[in-house]
């Protein structure tokens, strides 16, 4: 499957693309707006088709394949995402815009590692069961085994799209699902690839069909509205999350949300400032500030505020925009204009509300056909207060507010002061304390002098607006597969 502006991204159905679309859709680059490709988008037929193909596999021999097989099919996925990195990556870069390196070693080097970790889980993963004794002296034995849910949907957003999808799609495949695949709009060309990747690997046919679409009155509603889907797994904004949990208590099917953030450094004055400093910039900028985990707020203990401010500043300025192929690239566009003109209309909100703007702030001049791209340039903010919007909802983009503090109670009560809780971030040397504060975040996550270290078996998820559930290792497989009793009288 290539990706050029002259292909059609098809949806991907019992094991073939189908040549059929209710209607296309443009897919552009957001580097310079030129054509990606253009995409078939799931009307109501595709999409039944979508379902009905996944419940047959279910129902056939996938249903029945044992978990040592399951397991090998998804080492062998592993292995065929690292062949066919290159393609991957390619995708990734042409609907993103992001740079090579970023996509080829982090987005398709994860997705890799999703697949092998879930069959390491998979493969190890121990149930229930208990020996109980009765009234009359006999006994009982109580075990539970693991259904998989069915058919279920996964819809996952733009901004790591390989990532995020194969996050999902791995341990549903792992528990024994099937899967229909709604990819972002935005991003629709790993999500299609990777069909002809598992078909290599040998999935059969109708275990991952993907649909391409929007979210409302498209492929996105109507398959979280599908009686045809047992559960459903989603990553995007905390408003869509809302929608589709309306959409999912009709039938009372279970949902699996990872949702916004807006998420909170604390810099104590002991920290190591230089490896602080580094990590901020990671964590505020990684994938032009469109990573779920990014760091938006800042909160700075007021003597080393000057100093990390100033930092900060230096490492956005060292950020070199540019075309995604060249290795001198260290930053990409934020995904489109539309985001732009929503990220533009925080720098406008900051102005007004009184920010000083310490970098940034604008649109850049790049020259040439980028000019046409959805650049920004990576801005901080310093003298906002906290009841302004920027403080208090997610932006998205390469963007953080920075504010003093003096006390850790008062940083902790900042932190905290928010309506999301997916991540937290605490530098200090002082131990005791990074341990201290990061158990008071009220976030599903919360790293000390790091910023987005993964092990895959920990549990991932937010609180409050940020999500409903835990994914990671066997939080993975409580999920994607129910747990059902025997209970035998012996
Ligand atoms: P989005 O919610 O706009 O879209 C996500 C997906 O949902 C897309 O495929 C979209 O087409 C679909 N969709 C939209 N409306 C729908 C509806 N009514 N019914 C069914 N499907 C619908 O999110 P986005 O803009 O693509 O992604 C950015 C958001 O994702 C940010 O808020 C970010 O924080 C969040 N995110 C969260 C995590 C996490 O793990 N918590 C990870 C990455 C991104």
């Amino acid at each position: 499957m290539a990706v050029t502006a002259e292909h059609t991204t098809w949806c991907f159905i019992d094991g073939d693309y189908v040549e059929e679309a209710d209607s296309h859709f443009p897919n552009v680059s957001p580097v310079d707006g030129r054509p990606v490709s253009r995409v078939a988008a799931a009307g109501r037929s595709l999409v039944d088709r979508a379902v009905g193909a996944a419940r047959r596999a279910f129902d056939g021999p996938w249903g029945a394949m044992g978990v040592p097989e399951r397991a090998e099919l998804l080492r062998r996925i592993a292995r065929r995402i690292e062949e066919r990195a290159d393609d991957l990556a390619r995708a990734e870069v042409a609907d993103t815009g992001k740079p090579w390196a970023q996509a080829r070693e982090f987005e398709v080097g994860r997705a890799a590692a999703n697949f092998a970790a879930f069959a390491d889980v998979i493969a190890s993963a121990g149930l229930d069961s208990y020996l109980t004794d009765l009234p009359d002296g006999g006994q009982a034995l109580n075990y539970a085994v693991r259904k998989p849910l069915g058919v279920v949907a996964v819809i996952v957003p733009w901004n790591l799209p390989l990532l995020l999808l194969t996050w999902k799609v791995a341990p549903a495949l792992a528990c024994g699902n099937t899967v229909v695949v709604k990819p972002s709009e935005e991003t629709p060309s790993s999500a299609a690839l990777l069909a002809e990747i598992l078909a290599e690997a040998g999935v059969p046919d109708g275990v991952y069909n993907v649909v391409h679409g929007f979210g409302p009155g498209s492929a996105g509603e109507l398959l979280t509205t599908h009686p045809g889907v047992d559960g459903i797994t989603f990553t995007g904004e905390s408003g869509t999350g809302a929608a589709i949990m309306r959409a999912a208590a009709a039938r009372v099917r279970p949902v699996s949300f990872e949702l916004g953030g807006k998420n909170a450094a604390v810099v104590f004055d002991d920290a190591e400032l230089a490896r602080t400093v580094d990590g901020l910039a990671r964590s505020v900028f990684t994938n032009t500030g469109q990573v779920c985990l990014c760091t938006e707020r800042v909160y700075v203990q007021r003597g080393v505020f000057d100093e990390v401010v100033a930092g900060l500043a230096d490492a956005a300025k060292r950020l070199r925009p540019g075309r995604p192929e060249d290795p001198l690239t260290t930053t990409g566009p934020l995904i489109s204009l539309a985001h732009r003109e929503k990220v533009l209309s925080y720098l406008d909100q900051a102005k007004a509300d009184g920010a000083e703007v310490v970098t940034g702030g604008d649109v850049p001049a790049l020259g040439g056909a980028l000019d046409a791209g959805a650049w920004l340039e990576p801005t901080l903010w310093t003298g906002l207060d906290h009841g302004s919007r920027v403080l208090r909802e997610e932006v998205f983009g390469p963007v953080a507010a920075l504010v003093p503090f003096d006390t850790e109670e008062e940083a902790v009560a900042l932190a905290n002061d928010t309506d999301y809780g997916l991540a937290a971030a605490v530098w200090t040397t002082d131990l005791e304390r990074g341990h201290r504060v990061a158990h008071r975040m009220r976030a599903g996550m919360s790293w000390v002098n790091t910023w987005y270290l993964r092990d895959l078996r920990s549990p991932f998820g937010g609180a409050g607006l940020s999500g409903i559930g835990r994914e990671g290792g066997a939080h993975s497989l409580a999920f994607y597969s129910e747990p059902t009793n025997v209970c035998v009288r012996l």
